[in-house]
This record gives structure tokens, sequence and C-alpha cells, in this order.
């Protein structure tokens, strides 16, 4: 079995990417009257705890999260806006964070009201994994469908699920998610959301998602997909975007491809010679049939990502777009 748990990862700058990406394009794609199927490949376990073991142990979201919300200034909190401000305001006249980032605060302000109420990251403890943004932008004609192998994130997934209460609205299944999309393509009313994200942890994910998305593109030209993809010093992942991008453009569909540097790749070697793996440096987001809105939304957001997020001279971000 996958030795792989997202709760090592979760709120790690990867994270804000996809997470921050994921709620532009809810927010835009659920604002239409017609049914949304979401379909959400490798749903991992839907919440997680930013103090629980996991995640402490990491410390992964210390680069992500939590980083981003050590940047804001007092006069940009990370409050409640109708809550009364705890520190002064800042003199220096801060950069409006972008309203992408200010919408993934808002979910974390909703998850955690007492944060929500003082901005004070003691009390951010609930992170959420993308099932629970997919959900919150749901009405009642959309569904929304997850898939999770791991047995252990499989329950911890149907137990968060059942306690929001929303019925048949939301279907978990213990199921290979690249072969799962396959039956629910194209959905009933021909307007569907499908999130890829794969752990990566077994060589052949990365050809299985071009494939998956090959497939799904053929049986469903007009969905929006969104795959997300780690940029690491192997030939498969730098080849993933360029597959997905020929991919798109062969089928005359528009695509969108978002990464976020925050560090350089480079093995480092500590004062004994001891090798310090780098952690993730960087990701990505390719989206196939993106919201038209998407690129301006991240065209505003990655810079600051960038900013507050980056930890050396290597931390960049690019955003490209075709068809
Ligand atoms: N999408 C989640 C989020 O953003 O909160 C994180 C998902 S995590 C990166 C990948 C998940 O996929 C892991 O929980 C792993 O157990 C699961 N997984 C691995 N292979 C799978 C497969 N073939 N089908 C479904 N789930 C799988």
């Amino acid at each position: 079995m996958f030795s792989y748990r997202h709760a090592f990862h979760a709120g790690n700058h990867a994270d804000v990417l996809k997470h921050t990406t994921l709620i532009a394009m809810m927010k835009y794609l659920t604002q239409k009257d017609t049914a949304l199927t979401v379909i959400d490949t490798h749903a991992g376990a839907g919440l997680y705890r930013l103090d629980g073991d996991y995640t402490e142990t990491s410390g992964e979201a210390l680069e992500g999260v939590l980083k981003l919300i050590a940047s804001l200034t007092p006069a940009e909190p990370a409050l409640d806006p109708a809550a009364k401000p705890r520190k002064p305001a800042a003199t220096a006249v801060p950069e409006a964070l972008a309203p992408a980032l200010q919408d993934y605060l808002d979910m974390l302000r909703r998850l955690n009201p007492k944060f929500g109420d003082t901005g004070d990251v003691a009390h951010l403890k609930i992170y959420p994994g993308s099932p629970f943004i997919e959900q919150h932008f749901l009405s009642g004609r959309d569904k929304l469908k997850l898939f999770e192998l791991h047995p252990t994130d499989f329950k911890s997934l149907s137990g968060n699920i059942e306690q929001l209460g929303v019925g048949r609205q939301v279907a978990v299944a213990r199921e290979d998610g690249f072969e799962a999309l396959k039956t629910f393509l194209p959905p009933p009313a021909r307007r569907a959301m499908v999130l890829c994200d794969p752990s990566y942890e077994i060589k052949s994910d990365y050809a299985r998602v071009s494939d998956c998305m090959a497939d799904a593109v053929k049986r469903f030209a007009t969905g929006t997909y969104a795959v997300w993809y780690p940029l690491i010093p192997r030939p498969e992942a730098h080849d993933l975007p360029r597959k997905l991008k020929t991919l798109a453009v062969k089928n005359k569909r528009s695509w969108l491809d978002a990464t976020l540097t925050v560090k350089s790749s480079k093995l480092l070697t500590d004062t004994s010679g001891e090798v310090i793996r780098p952690g993730l440096p960087a990701s990505g987001m390719f989206i196939i049939n993106p919201p038209h809105t998407l690129k301006a939304a991240l065209q505003a957001a990655l810079p600051q990502m960038v900013s507050r997020l980056g930890q050396d001279r290597n931390a960049s971000f690019t955003l490209e777009s075709g068809g």
C-alpha cells in the first residue's frame, strides 16, 4: 500500500497554490444555473489538523499557509472584516492582498471561527483539503464525487464528509480515481470540473495522469480539468505539463499552466557534509478549459505568493496560457 499521507503536507506552499487556484475555479464555475459535477480523483482525508502530529512533525505548513499568514500586516488582516483589529494599523501602506488569496484566507476563517475573530494564528487548527473546498461552493443541484484509495484516509474522508450532513450530494468511494473518472464522463448536465491530484509516489502516476486526461477530454471535451504536479528534478515531472499542453492544443482546448517556485531544488550539505534534502521546491497547476477569469486572478495572486512564500532568490512564478 502507498505510504503517502497528505496530512504531512497539508497547508504547504503547493497546497497554497493548488487550493487558491481551486477556490478561484469553483467560485466561477458554480455561478452558472446548470448543475455542475465535480470529480476529485485523489481526494485525501478532506480535513487536516494543523496542530496534529503529522503536520507538526513535517512542519510543511510553516513554509506555506502559516508563512502566508505571518506575512500579513495588521492593515490586511487575517481577521474577519467585521471583527475589531487587535493590533494598531501599520503606518506603511501595504500592498492589498490579491482577491484570490483573500478568498483562500476567507475559507480558513470560516473553518476556524476563533482564528477568524482574532486573526491569531494559534487558533488556526483545521486546514481544508480539496473535498471541503469543493463542497463549500456547491448548490443543491451540484454533485461531488470523491475517490481515495488509502484505507485510513478513506475512513477519515468518509467521517469528515458524513459530519457535513449533505446526504447524497457528495459520494465517497474507495476506488482508483483514474479509472473511476471514466464512468462519470460525460456528466448528466454536461458541466464538470475534475481535480486530479495524485501523490506521484509511484513513477507511473505521471503517465497515468496524462493518459487519464487524454481519455477524459475524448469522452467530454468541454469539461474543466485541473492537474496538480510537482516540479522536481525528474524527467517525468517536466514532461507532464508539456504532454498536457500538447493534449489541449491537439484538441483545440484552451489551457493555463501556473507554477510556483519557493526555493532552489539543489541539494545542500550541512557542516558535517551530510546531504540535506531541500523538500519540494516548486509545483504547478495545469488546467484544460480554465474559467476565463482564472488568468487574471492568478496574475494578481502569484507574485504575492512569491514575495510572501519565497525562501531564496530562486523564488518565482510562471503563468502561461493558450487556446
Ligand atoms: N487532493 C487532496 C487535497 O488537495 O486536499 C490531496 C490528495 S493527496 C496529494 C493524494 C491522495 O491520493 C492520497 O491521499 C493518496 O492516498 C490518494 N491516492 C493515491 N493513489 C490513488 C488512486 N489511484 N486513486 C485514488 N486515490 C489515490
